[in-house]
């Protein structure tokens, strides 16, 4: 008997600037999204911007259709936040058919308890991120940003894009990855020897040995320059990188 399929993938950041990127998604979906598949999990930056679920766009409307149609045959679609959608609300959710997750979750993968994450709250080196972080995902500064006209959001939003782009090049690039503390901190805090995260685009399986234990890392890729997913059974996982899917 085949076995059974749970599907993630993060920072595909879709954006109109990238109809290669959503192309390349729809051919994963064709592609992998069959009825052996239990759920999808997207696990944050699956766009490169949000900027509320009023602002409506072809890309929004096509993607919240491509993703109901996963949902209506039967395949659970999760959402967790990344660091560039993470105003994406309960409506947009709903029109998608997707769950959102709060930004850590336990799930059970096929037996194996498993903690699932963006990840850049792991990236503690960069302060003054981690400051912008805990501020932007308090409870005031969404509420007060979604009252505020689109107009403005679409101006925040680019130039909030253009100063990260100017502060990341000054950015030692370890600075830009997760810390070895953050990492074992948050095993150690959901009680866990499987996390899967995003968000640092450095796709790899890490392995770390503790007190006897083997904790497994498994970090998903971007789709910038390739289109990467992990696949789990309940036997075993694949990493997958490479190419992106055209045709
Ligand atoms: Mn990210």
């Amino acid at each position: 008997m085949a076995s059974r399929k749970t599907y993630f993938i993060s920072d595909l950041h879709l954006t109109e600037d990238r109809p290669d990127i959503t192309h390349a998604f729809k051919l994963f979906l064709e592609k992998y999204m069959t009825d052996d598949v239990d759920a999808l999990y997207i696990l944050g930056d699956f766009f490169e911007v949000w900027i509320g679920d009023d602002n409506h766009t072809a890309l929004t409307i096509e993607i919240a259709s491509l993703l109901k149609s996963i949902s209506d045959k039967g395949i659970q679609v999760f959402f967790t936040h990344g660091n560039r959608d993470f105003l994406l609300g309960k409506k947009y959710a709903k029109q998608s058919g997707m769950m959102l997750l709060p930004e850590q979750e336990i799930i059970d993968l096929y037996g194996t308890p498993t903690v699932i994450l963006h990840g850049d709250e792991m990236c503690t080196q960069d302060v003054a991120y981690q400051k912008f972080r805990k501020k932007s995902r308090g409870w005031w500064w969404p509420k007060l940003m979604l009252a505020m006209p689109l107009s403005y959001r679409r101006k925040v939003a680019k130039q909030a894009r253009q100063k990260s782009i100017e502060s990341q090049k000054g950015k030692p690039l370890d600075i830009l990855d997760v810390t070895a503390d953050a990492v074992l901190d948050m095993f150690t805090k959901h009680n866990v020897k499987h996390m899967i995260h995003g968000h640092t685009h450095r796709p790899n399986v890490h392995t770390i040995e503790k007190d006897g234990d083997t904790l497994t890392r498994t970090v998903l890729g971007d789709w910038y320059s390739q289109s990467s997913y992990l696949v789990v059974t309940d036997n075993e996982q694949t990493l997958h990188q490479g190419r992106p899917f055209t045709g």
